[in-house]
């Protein structure tokens, strides 16, 4: 689950992360407000979305009196804001952060997460931070410092010395990041984060160490031990059918390009069904995994979310029934079929537990299914249906 810069800055600053003060603005009127209760300039006005590279996007502008912040509110807010994380199409922008601007000298880069090769946690820091990070980490990684630290044995100094060390850091200013990377650590591992960003680490020019901004990424399947995050959660932040199969407990994964949605269950099942899509010269449009002991309500709901995309010209059905029975899978959907009203080809593959009584279930239903006898006789089905 992702966060905004807002939420991560309220965690910061539970424990203790030093942040620029500021708060979160969801109106022009409210920006201003903040802004003037501030009492300070330049402020500075930050579309909050679900990516980085605001900056470079024109979504964060420094006032440098009121009538700046009235018209960087104006601006920002209601705008579709294109960065290089967002795609082409962008993100609208429906909430700010309104901040003091600070006086930076410099920078950082610091991010911490677990590392799954390692079995680690690993802090990566660089001198070279602020907004074109991702090029210091493809031309000159020998930038980026990383230290890696034993979940079992946790932080220590000489870890938070290590990271200083390597950003250059000495005395008050050492100090300072030291205590600051030990309270990352610990929210990294309290909240089950699988990333803590910041980046921009900066250092200002009275000798203070700041997040000036801040990204928290939760392992999805730790939310559920962590309440307090939950209400963080921004449905206008996410593809409306993956909230859909989100609440169905179903797996819906949309694709850039293509015309033929797919079900299937497993996520092996799925990528295997991709590849031999386009194998036989189709192209996926979606594909939504309904996992392995799907109800029919589940099914319907599936099949409905991927019905719903208007880029999908015809469905292919991968089924291997194990927990999930073929004739349960059936049940789900000839009741979606009915009720949606398919007006596209639907080829079928299916296998496993009870399928004898789900073949019979859908031979029944009065539908126009095409069956096909394996998965390579359904690739090459799906594929001709959709050119066609
Ligand atoms: P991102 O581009 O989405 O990563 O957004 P950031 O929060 O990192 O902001 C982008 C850039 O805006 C930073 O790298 C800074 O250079 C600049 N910026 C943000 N806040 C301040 C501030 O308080 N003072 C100054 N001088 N620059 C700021
Ligand atoms: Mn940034």
């Amino acid at each position: 689950m992702k966060i905004h810069e807002f939420q991560a800055k309220q965690l910061f600053q539970k424990y203790g992360v030093p942040i620029p003060r500021g708060k979160a603005a969801f109106s022009v009127a409210e920006a201003k407000q903040i802004g003037a209760e501030l009492g300070v300039f330049p402020v500075v006005v930050k579309a909050q979305i679900h990516a980085g590279g605001r900056g470079k996007g024109g979504g964060v502008k420094l006032a440098k009196n009121a009538a700046e912040v009235d018209q960087y509110a104006s601006s920002i807010l209601g705008m579709t804001l294109v960065t290089h994380q967002t795609g082409p199409e962008g993100k609208l922008v429906k909430k700010l952060l309104v901040e003091e601007g600070l006086p930076i000298e410099k920078e950082l880069y610091l991010s911490v997460l677990p590392d799954r090769g390692t079995a680690k946690i690993v802090f990566m820091a660089s001198e070279a931070g602020g907004m074109d990070i991702e090029k210091v980490a493809a031309e000159t990684p020998e930038k980026i410092v990383k230290v890696f630290i034993d979940p079992l044995i946790g932080m220590k100094g000489y870890h938070a010395n290590e990271l200083a060390f390597g950003l250059n850091l000495s005395g008050d200013l050492a100090k300072q990041f030291n205590a600051m990377a030990t309270k990352l650590y610990k929210l990294c591992v309290d909240y089950d984060c699988s990333l803590v960003e910041i980046n921009p680490l900066i250092l200002t020019k009275d000798g203070r160490v700041i997040a000036l901004d801040g990204k928290i990424n939760f392992d999805d399947n730790a939310v559920g031990r962590h309440k307090d995050i939950q209400e963080y959660r921004d449905l206008d932040e996410e593809d409306p059918s993956e909230v859909e199969a989100s609440k169905y407990e179903l797996n819906y994964i949309k694709m850039p390009s293509g015309n033929i949605g797919s079900m299937v269950n497993g996520a092996g099942l799925a990528m295997a069904t991709m590849d031999l899509i386009k194998q036989a010269g189709g192209d996926p449009a979606n594909f939504l995994d309904v996992g392995g002991g799907a109800s029919a309500e589940q099914v319907e709901a599936g099949f409905k979310i991927i019905l719903a995309d208007p880029t999908v010209k015809a469905v292919l059905i991968n089924i291997f029934g194990g927990i999930l029975r073929c004739d349960r899978l059936a049940n789900g959907v000839v009741e979606a079929a009915k009720k949606v009203g398919i007006q596209i080809p639907v080829v079928i593959r299916m296998e496993g537990t009870n399928v004898e009584e789900g073949r019979r279930i859908l031979n029944e239903s009065g539908l126009n299914l095409i069956t096909a006898k394996d998965v390579s006789d359904a690739a090459q089905k799906i594929a001709a249906v959709a050119k066609a």
